[in-house]
């Protein structure tokens, strides 16, 4: 019996996966790009995206990623809608084993991106997309226009959300476990100083109120320190706690460290311990995750692909 092996598969369609694709397609190597539950990646939940260079005007999540999208198709990239459930990569050719069927590989770039954490309270998963509570204001912010909400968090993210909100809430309740923002300062600085933006410090959500009909109605804290409960009324809530990587597919097989982030080898941000397979993007960059950095590793890992190809005989 004979088998097809790939030259490359690529795991993962955000800015990591179709910049590597864009590479490799160019390459000739035809690359396999495997889809998840979220094509296009973190950035098609965006809307206006200003930062990322050569758009002076902003662009479009969706219509960026629909772009990097069509370039890859472009150099003869792959598309397959498919999930990774499991991976044997304990000699060659590297195996992927999907929902419907067992991909084999000579190299592998792994761009799963990472999710926003939840806090496992309850209501959370009850109110969660249309009904108050979200991970995402520049997606839902225009909902909240005139009303009170709160973000929780004390991060780079959870001012950002907080700031983005001013635009349209009446008021921004900034829950914070404790008493001071891990927040860059002049980030920090500019939230605290927003006559929108009111913090509270020591405070632990613990429980998401409202109806089903209403939705979220408000939402409950416990003070660390006291213990005192007291409720927040709102009708929005933003979770802004973090993200978790999504590596567990993969976890076994590559080395990741202490928060389940792929941790790369030989003073490479793309390199893994396994050889053949690389890594791009949010799962193994938890520090700037932006769009152009994680464009920059598949771009990174696409080149690395190459080399170990030419060098192993593609
Ligand atoms: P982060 O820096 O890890 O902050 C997460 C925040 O959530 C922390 O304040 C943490 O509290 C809190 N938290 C975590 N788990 C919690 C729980 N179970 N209950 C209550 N609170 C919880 O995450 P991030 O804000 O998403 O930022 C991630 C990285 O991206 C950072 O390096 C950040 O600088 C960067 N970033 C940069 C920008 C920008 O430059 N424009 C924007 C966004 C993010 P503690 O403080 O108590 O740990």
């Amino acid at each position: 019996m004979s088998f097809s092996v790939e030259n490359i598969v690529i795991i993962g369609t955000g800015s990591a996966g179709l910049t590597a694709a864009v590479y490799t397609g160019r390459a000739n190597l035809s690359p396999l790009l495997l889809e998840g539950t979220l094509p296009g990646g973190q950035l098609t939940t965006t809307s206006e995206v200003e930062n990322f260079p050569g758009f002076p005007e902003g662009i479009d999540g969706f219509q960026l990623m629909d772009n990097l999208r069509k370039q890859a198709a472009k150099f003869g990239a792959r598309f397959e809608q498919a999930r990774v459930e499991s991976v044997d990569f304990s000699a060659g050719p590297l195996r992927l084993r999907t929902g419907e069927r067992e991909i084999l590989a000579r190299t592998v770039v792994i761009a799963t991106g990472a999710a926003p954490r939840l806090m496992g309270v309850p209501g959370e998963k009850e109110y969660f997309g249309g009904k108050g509570v979200t991970t995402c204001a520049t997606c839902d912010g225009a909902f909240y226009r005139n009303m009170d909400v709160v973000v929780v968090g004390g991060g780079d993210s959870a001012c950002e959300e907080a700031m983005f909100l001013t635009r349209f809430a009446s008021k921004v309740t900034l829950i914070h476990r404790r008493d001071t923002l891990r927040a860059s300062k002049i980030m920090a600085e500019r939230t605290l100083a927003h006559p929108k933006i009111q913090p509270a410090w020591n405070s632990v959500l613990t429980e998401v109120l409202g109806t089903p009909e209403g939705g979220v109605s408000g939402v409950k804290v416990k003070h660390a320190k006291t213990g005192a409960e007291s409720v927040i009324p709102c009708k929005g809530v933003f979770m802004a706690i973090g993200h978790v990587p999504n590596t567990q597919p993969f976890a076994q097989a590559v080395d990741v460290d202490e928060n389940g982030y792929f941790r790369p080898v030989d003073g490479s941000q793309v390199k893994t311990n396994v050889p053949g397979v690389f890594v791009a993007g949010d799962c193994a960059d938890h520090v700037y995750r932006q769009a152009i950095t994680a464009a920059g590793m598949g771009c990174q890992a696409a080149i690395e692909a190459e080399r170990w190809l030419a060098e192993h005989g593609a």
